[in-house]
């Protein structure tokens, strides 16, 4: 588990209060903050400048968004979905994933009357009832974007995988490889499924027992096997690149052919293939050396709106585990620079000092220097003390003799230089101070 994620694990204290999280759902607590909001604005650069539209849709949706589209034999429709009583003859779930609900507002609002292909983009959690574990939690949260419409364009698979993988970059995460592989189309697919079934077959005593059941099932999924006795059986195997498609192997070499032009790192790998049901031709995930775990995902979804209902409409995404890679962040982002505003503390000796102090934080409200101050400590050495620790620069002294004199003593943190100036012009020198 994370070490942002341990809990106390003092059992005295856990016996007095028991309550906690749900399993595999995390608080993001404070000290996590400035984590989250990095990231997040990394997002949110990339998606602005490539031009991606924000789109924000419902945690919860209509389960048949999801049971039509992702594959009844995913694990996620399988077992992982959390379905959400109340909604009357209704059936909602706690989206799993991103992409099916933004189809489904991209046919719902009409979007295919708007100049093609529209780029999105989201941020936010989706719910999964996975057996929590190290970078698998049940609420976790992903930034995702999805190029919808248009035409079949290799060139939109590789500007998904460059916005996911700026994002990692300006992480700083380190040693980044994606891996490509295409998992064929409707034309393909049947025949390649249909050779690997047979290579299968005739090894199906060794397979374990989720294989045996995906062989009659969801074949492809056979190459993802993490179990020991199916891993040796993937390299033999028929491989999907020399079984593609000439439209899908066309395509495909033209993605790599840009990744190539945008001198990005990849890698193909022929047994790479994805979870859901909705994806054809290019898939790909992103890894670093530092984690055994895809830190970003996504696809090709050329079927995906059809199925929803929609014409043919292609499109493609890709999506970041957010939890991931802050988990990475951790390790390489300087604390030092967790804030980058200006801060001042205010120390007050007495209820008269308090109660000025009350009012002139009002004041610098205004400008765009925080202040922070300790009401529930009254000794001034106790407050001082804070003062050192809270990284403010200036702190600001106001004794019974100031509030008399309308006056306010200025302390440098650092140097433990100080001066007496006229209350009325604390901010204006403040100001002047920080600059
Ligand atoms: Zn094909
Ligand atoms: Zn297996």
């Amino acid at each position: 588990m994370p070490k942002q994620f341990k809990k106390s694990t003092d059992k005295n204290k856990r016996q007095k209060f028991a309550f906690k999280s749900p399993k595999g759902m995390h608080d993001i607590l404070p000290d996590d903050q400035f984590y989250w909001e990095r990231l997040s604005k990394y997002g949110k650069d990339v998606a602005e400048f490539y031009g991606y539209h924000k789109i924000e849709t419902p945690i919860l949706e209509d389960a048949e968004v999801f049971l039509k589209t992702l594959g009844e034999e995913s694990d996620v429709v399988e077992k992982e979905m959390f379905f959400v009583k109340g909604g009357g003859k209704d059936k909602y779930v706690l989206r799993p994933e991103g992409t099916a609900p933004v189809a489904r507002a991209f046919i719902e609002y009409g979007m295919s009357h708007r100049p093609q292909p529209v780029k999105l983009w989201y941020s936010g959690p989706m719910f999964r009832k996975e057996q929590p574990q190290a970078g698998r939690f049940r609420q976790f949260h992903q930034i995702g974007f999805e190029i919808i419409g248009g035409s079949i364009d290799p060139i939109y698979d590789a500007q998904i995988i460059l916005a996911s993988f700026h994002i990692l970059e300006q992480a700083k995460i380190k040693n980044l490889v994606i891996n490509v592989n295409s998992i064929g189309c409707r034309i393909c697919r049947p025949h390649y499924r249909k050779k690997l079934i047979e290579y299968y077959k005739k090894n199906e005593r060794d397979l374990c027992v989720d294989c045996k059941r995906r062989l009659k099932t969801n074949p492809l999924r056979l190459l993802d096997c993490k179990n020991a006795n199916c891993a040796p059986l993937k390299v033999k195997a028929p491989s999907l690149l020399d079984n593609i498609c000439v439209s899908c192997s066309s395509h495909l070499k033209l993605v790599l052919e840009y990744l190539d032009e945008l001198s990005l790192p990849y890698v193909l790998n022929p047994h790479l293939v994805r979870g859901l049901d909705y994806y054809s031709k290019t898939v790909f995930e992103i890894f670093t050396d530092q984690s055994p775990l895809a830190l970003a995902s996504g696809g090709r979804y050329d079927y995906l709106l059809e199925t929803m209902g929609s014409r043919p409409t292609p499109g493609t995404g890709s999506a970041i585990g957010m939890e991931r890679v802050i988990e990475l962040m951790r390790a390489t982002h300087n604390a030092s620079a967790k804030s980058s505003k200006e801060k001042v503390f205010f120390v007050y000796l007495g209820d008269l000092a308090k109660k000025k102090v009350l009012k002139l934080i009002e004041e610098f409200r205004r400008t765009n220097i925080i202040t922070q101050e300790s009401f529930g400590k009254d000794l001034i050495k106790r407050q001082m003390m804070l003062a050192d620790k809270s990284g403010a620069q200036l702190a600001l002294i106001l004794g019974q003799r100031e509030v008399f004199e309308e006056t306010i003593i200025i302390r440098d943190l650092k140097s433990g230089v100080q001066e007496t100036i006229p209350i009325t012009k604390v901010v204006d020198v403040v100001k002047k101070r920080l600059q």
